[in-house]
């Protein structure tokens, strides 16, 4: 019998595809993710079921859709006692750690299940000495998150029982806002970030979400998103200048006359000083990109300190390693930063994956995979049984370039935090396939918590993803398209009965 190989699962917060060189998005260099993809395979169609950090974690760990395992909003936390990938791999043999971000809930009945060992941040986490709840006890750890999140992933791993198979999932906070770069990256990328053909984006041809979303890099970032303050009694410029001067998750002002705004940086104190609408929101994209991309530099150095060490140590050949992000995320696309959307720029998940034994290094699979699928396949590379209970399917056969049974190459999506408070983004779900993606905006929130009603018309998008790849233009009313929006209403009433989803009527 071979021997099961080790799992490295990494898996950042909110890191776009575009923000990984291998993906060819011309923005940053990441040399060590790109290790992976050049020794391994890089996936373009993976997705996210439900585009925000907590429902993915809890799809991620039980293969089960977010209307199965109950994770369906940030506010709606994992009942531990369910099964998990983890506790499957445990029982077959694997010694099993989680460390960094959970996002899953606290306490006795949400804490991590199924782990030998565990150290995670508290809710989000912060980026500097961060506060870790290790097998249950709390401590403050000082040090950059990513590095202390390498570090105790590294130390774990030596201090492994080496008799056993090891499931590790290293997961870390960043590149999640408010985006705050270790100091030594804190003057990387001094020239300008190209912006996004879509960034001034004026939302016709779609649905009315599109338009409605508080997600806008010039209207609805903070101070705190940005690391700024103002200067001591500086002019209050806009109708937002109301609010709490002190308070840095208030939005940073942009009214059509910004003549003499100042603002601080907290850490190091520079001011900058602006004169027109223009300067700013260019100031505004400069500063999220740069500040997001900053942090990465840190997973990148962490990502080649952990491939260093299996190289080190004779595990290469024998581990799986993968790295992803919890969704994706708009770096100016259509004006916007966060996620949440079906849009192709949140949707996507980076998915890269080395594993000498099945994977000939260099390849690319455009096949469609999705987040919920990692658990299964998880288990066949370990030669485990799936439980029935799983709705994702392993995908093991794409490996070696071939298609597993019955594989449909689509992806669902289903978003329920109908206008939250911050983003005000509306509830929907959708398929999408290598085609086409389907959209059908419900706007209902029931009583979910951090939800609204509803009461907005309910709206359907279709979009070729071939001839309009930047998703301008919804075609479902076009004629020309008629038959596709047939076929895709019909792969979508037969995915949401498949997976048990209830349609909205
Ligand atoms: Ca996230």
């Amino acid at each position: 019998m071979s021997k099961q190989p080790n799992i490295v699962f990494i898996m950042a917060d909110d890191h776009a595809a575009k923000a990984i060189s291998c993906y060819g998005g011309g923005i940053n260099h990441t040399p060590h993710l790109d290790r992976i993809a050049s020794e391994g395979m890089r996936f373009d169609h993976c997705y996210v079921t439900n585009s925000i950090c907590t429902p993915s974690r809890a799809a991620i760990l039980t293969g089960t859709y977010n209307h199965v395992n109950g994770v369906t909003t940030l506010d709606t936390h994992i009942n531990n006692r369910l099964p998990n990938v983890a506790k499957h791999l445990r029982s077959g043999g694997y010694q099993t750690a989680i460390i960094g971000k959970w996002h899953l809930g606290e306490g006795k009945e949400h804490e991590p299940s199924g782990f030998d060992f565990w150290s995670v941040v508290p809710g989000q986490g912060e980026y500097f000495d961060p506060t870790m709840i290790e097998m249950g006890v709390e401590k403050e750890v000082p040090g950059y998150a990513t590095d202390v999140i390498t570090d105790k992933s590294l130390a774990w791993l030596e201090s492994r029982d080496q008799s056993k198979p090891f499931f590790l999932m290293c997961h870390h906070k960043a590149p999640h806002r408010e985006w705050e770069p270790h100091p030594k990256n804190r003057d990387l990328y001094q020239h300008d970030i190209k912006v996004p053909e879509t960034f001034n984006d004026n939302y016709k041809n779609r649905a009315k979400a599109a338009a409605e979303a508080k997600m806008r890099i010039k209207d609805d970032i903070t101070y705190a998103d940005l690391g700024l303050v103002q200067p001591e009694g500086g002019a209050e410029i806009g109708e937002r200048a109301t609010a709490n001067k002190n308070d840095t998750r208030r939005k940073i002002p942009n009214p059509e006359n910004v003549s003499g705004l100042r603002l601080i940086d907290k850490d190091t104190g520079e001011v900058f000083t602006f004169h027109t609408n223009e300067e700013l929101s260019h100031f505004k994209y400069q500063r999220y990109l740069k500040r997001y991309l900053r942090t990465i530099e840190s997973i990148d150095e962490s990502v080649g300190r952990v491939l260093d060490y299996l190289e080190e140590h004779n595990l290469s050949d024998n581990t799986i390693v993968i790295y992803t992000s919890d969704q994706g995320f708009f770096l100016g696309e259509h004006g916007w930063f966060d996620k949440r959307f079906m849009y192709e720029e949140s949707f996507q998940m980076p998915f890269l994956m080395r594993y000498p034994r099945e994977i000939t290094p260099g390849t690319v699979c455009d096949r469609v995979i999705c987040n919920v699928d990692f658990a299964a396949t998880f288990l066949d590379l370990a030669g485990l049984s799936i439980p029935s209970y799983m709705q994702g399917i392993s995908f093991r056969p794409l490996l070696t370039g071939k298609t597993p049974k019955h594989w449909s190459d689509i992806a669902y999506h289903r978003y329920w935090m109908h206008r939250d408070r911050d983003h005000n983004a509306y509830s929907h779900y959708g398929i999408r396939n290598q085609r086409y993606k389907l959209i059908y905006w419900y706007n209902e929130g029931y009583d979910l918590p951090g939800t609204n009603h509803g009461g907005e018309d309910r709206e359907w998008e279709l979009f070729d993803c071939e001839k309009d790849p930047l998703e301008l233009f919804n075609v479902y009313a076009d004629s020309e398209y008629e038959s596709v929006v047939i076929e895709m209403t019909a792969l979508l009433d037969n995915k949401m009965a498949e997976i048990g989803d209830e349609p909205e009527h």
